[in-house]
């Protein structure tokens, strides 16, 4: 078991496998995109194995694929059937934005992914091309009716409300989960991404939500499970599908944190907002053991900080974009 300096056991590992992106949402890229990684740089897939499997054997049973966009990359169907072999790892999960998942999703599945969460931030085209800047409204549920036909459930969607941008559509997506079996989940929006557009004015959070849904109905909240992570459930009454709320600035949940991050080019980061960072690639491309690899594993976690600090003064903006960490 992976236990961190503040008894919080580690056994999750979000994989950014690219920090190339289909997409290019204002509040996350400008247009030009960010500076891409070199590919030299990024880490194989067969590295990728080596590092999960060393991982995996400590304590790591839950991975996450994420980017950038994951499904950009070459050869991530069969990269994935190869993950899912590894027995240690009992939930693979996959975010992605959804673009190309109507040609994916049954490959996806077959290959051993479990379940998708798909973001999404707007049900109007104009708005998710303004958002976005790809005019790919259709092709995205086009991508979550394939996946729920797949069985890559349960489906959650991420919207990250934006105030002046798509809050008038809080409950919008809400009404979805009435009569589709889809997870809506708001996720508040965070100082990270596209230079200096991000303001604190902008950030709905999870409260002011709440009290938007309440006029839709009773919200009947829902026991939380094993693989649940910090998001709070709940159900409209009546609803088939779910409802949950990621308060990452307003109600950090950074005292039951279970994670950790690989970058494109081989880094494990602790903390989505602390630049701090363990390299892993200078030992894989140096020949290093598998026993070095679990010795920086072990360093990383023990630097793990205690919480963020996006919701104080003494925050600062960290350097890599979301697309390169793995959001
Ligand atoms: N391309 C994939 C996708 O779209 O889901 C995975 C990567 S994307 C960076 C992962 C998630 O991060 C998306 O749901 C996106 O909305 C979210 N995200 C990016 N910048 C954010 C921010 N500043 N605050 C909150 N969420 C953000």
């Amino acid at each position: 078991m992976l236990l961190d300096l503040y008894r919080r056991k580690i056994n999750y590992l979000r994989i950014s496998v690219t920090d190339r992106c289909n997409l290019r949402c204002r509040y996350c890229m400008p247009e030009e995109g960010i500076p891409l990684i070199h590919h030299e740089y990024v880490l194989r897939y067969e590295e990728i194995l080596r590092i999960v499997r060393v991982f995996a054997r400590e304590g790591i049973s839950k991975v996450r694929l994420t980017g950038g966009e994951p499904l950009v990359r070459k050869g991530i169907v069969d990269f994935i059937a190869r993950l899912s072999q590894i027995e240690e790892i009992r939930d693979l999960s996959l975010t992605t934005n959804g673009i190309l998942l109507r040609e994916l999703a049954r490959d996806l599945k077959r290959a051993g992914l479990r379940r998708v969460n798909i973001s999404l931030d707007s049900l109007r085209r104009d708005r998710f091309l303004q958002i976005t800047r790809k005019d790919e409204y259709e092709r995205v549920w086009a991508g979550i009716v394939e996946a729920l036909s797949a069985g890559l459930t349960p489906i959650k969607i991420n919207m990250v409300a934006i105030r002046g941008v798509n809050d008038d559509e809080i409950e919008d997506f809400a009404r979805l989960t009435r009569h589709l079996p889809l997870t809506v989940r708001y996720i508040e929006y965070m100082p990270s991404g596209n230079g200096d557009v991000w303001a604190e004015s902008h950030i709905v959070t999870t409260p002011e939500i709440q009290r938007h849904l309440e006029t839709l109905g009773k919200l009947i909240p829902i026991a939380s499970e094993k693989w649940d992570g910090p998001a709070t459930r709940f159900r409209l009454e009546g609803a088939i599908g779910e409802i949950g709320f990621i308060g990452a600035v307003s109600n950090h949940f950074c005292s039951e944190c279970n994670r950790l991050r690989l970058t494109p080019d081989g880094k494990i980061r602790t903390c989505l907002f602390s630049d701090d960072e363990v390299d892993l690639r200078e030992i894989l491309r140096k020949g290093g053991t598998d026993e070095e690899l679990k010795q920086r594993l072990l360093a990383a976690i023990h630097s793990k900080p205690e919480r963020h600090h996006i919701n104080t003064h003494q925050f600062k903006k960290c350097q890599r974009n979301m697309s390169a960490i793995g959001g």
